[in-house]
């Protein structure tokens, strides 16, 4: 059995709800203040933890007082946080959400998870079996360090390219299995993709994607569950019909998911229909970490 390191994001959600947004310059009252642990590195990390998989996650806190919190937290979920570093120099990762009439705005400052870098991904002790996890909540070479390690021990890398920016042909070439939403699919194939898209467009930006045939693309398609290409096939997993809440972390949950099973040898077909069984039990409750389901959960749902 194999184990899932996670390098990424760790962030502290502020959320303040309030009847309305202020305008430019204003000021309102608002209702409630809420603190949410978060950052797509944590989520997948929680949600791999979640589902039983030894999951280690390297990332960077603040010496601040998010950071101790963070850290109290992710222990708690049982993650190996032997390679997290604490820096002095930036402010643990915070995000500075204002929700009022369902919108939503979001600053999001990555304070220490932009200073991850190669050094620390080249102390990590992959071996083959594991699975190696990141997004693009940390500086680029950083991630490509940490998939050219996890390469040479022979362990599955794993992109989960969100939020979506361009990135090298290079950086590409080293990851095994990249999952994605029609958004992110869309930006990066340079084709305009919506949730609704029919399939033939999508295996089509899929393949223009793809970096060669070994590579397994998974693009997430919301409710409609997900999209896979692996060699020269390609098949769909429908999603679960559920009464959605909130699909905030469906995308993060869906990731952990899948490097649990990845790391459990399980096949691409099993470890797709476990995730999107994951993900679904995740919509229906609030919140990301939160919401991140455990392996007898999605046991009783998966056939
Ligand atoms: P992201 O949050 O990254 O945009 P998606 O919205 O594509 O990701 O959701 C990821 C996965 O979560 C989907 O592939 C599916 O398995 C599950 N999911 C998302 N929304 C729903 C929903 N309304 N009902 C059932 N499953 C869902």
């Amino acid at each position: 059995m194999g184990r899932v390191f996670v390098a990424g994001s760790i962030n502290m959600d502020v959320v303040a709800t309030a009847d309305r947004h202020p305008k430019v310059g204003e000021t309102v009252a608002g209702r409630q203040v809420l603190y949410f642990p978060g950052g797509k590195g944590a989520n997948q990390a929680v949600a791999a933890a979640r589902l039983g998989a030894g999951t280690t996650l390297i990332g960077r806190l603040g010496k601040d007082s998010f950071g101790a919190e963070l850290k109290a937290f992710l222990r708690d979920q049982g993650i190996d946080l032997g390679y997290l570093q604490e820096s002095a120099e930036a402010h643990t990762g915070t995000a500075i959400i204002t929700v009022a009439e369902t919108d939503n705005t979001i600053v999001v400052i990555p304070g220490t998870n932009a200073l991850v870098g190669a050094d620390d991904v080249n102390v990590v002790p992959l071996v083959q079996g594991d699975v190696a996890v990141s997004q693009f909540e940390i500086p680029l070479p950083a991630i490509a360090a940490f998939f050219r390690r996890a390469r040479a021990a022979e362990a599955t890398t794993l992109l989960n390219p969100a939020p979506a920016q361009r990135f090298s042909r290079e950086l590409l070439a080293l990851v095994d299995v990249l999952v994605l939403n029609e958004t992110e699919l869309g930006l990066l194939a340079s084709v305009e993709l919506s949730e609704d898209d029919d399939a033939v467009r999508i295996v089509d930006a899929a393949r223009q994607l793809q970096a060669n045939q070994d590579q397994t693309l998974c693009v997430t398609l919301g409710k409609r569950g997900v999209l896979a290409l692996a060699g020269h096939e390609e098949f769909f997993v429908p999603g679960r019909v559920v009464k959605a809440v909130d699909t905030t972390g469906a995308g993060d949950c869906f990731v952990g998911a899948l490097a649990a099973q990845f790391a459990r040898g399980a096949a691409l077909r099993d470890a797709l229909a476990f995730a999107n069984a994951a993900a679904s039990i995740s919509v229906q409750r609030m919140g990301a970490g939160p919401s991140m389901p455990t392996a007898a959960e999605v046991a009783a749902v998966v056939k």
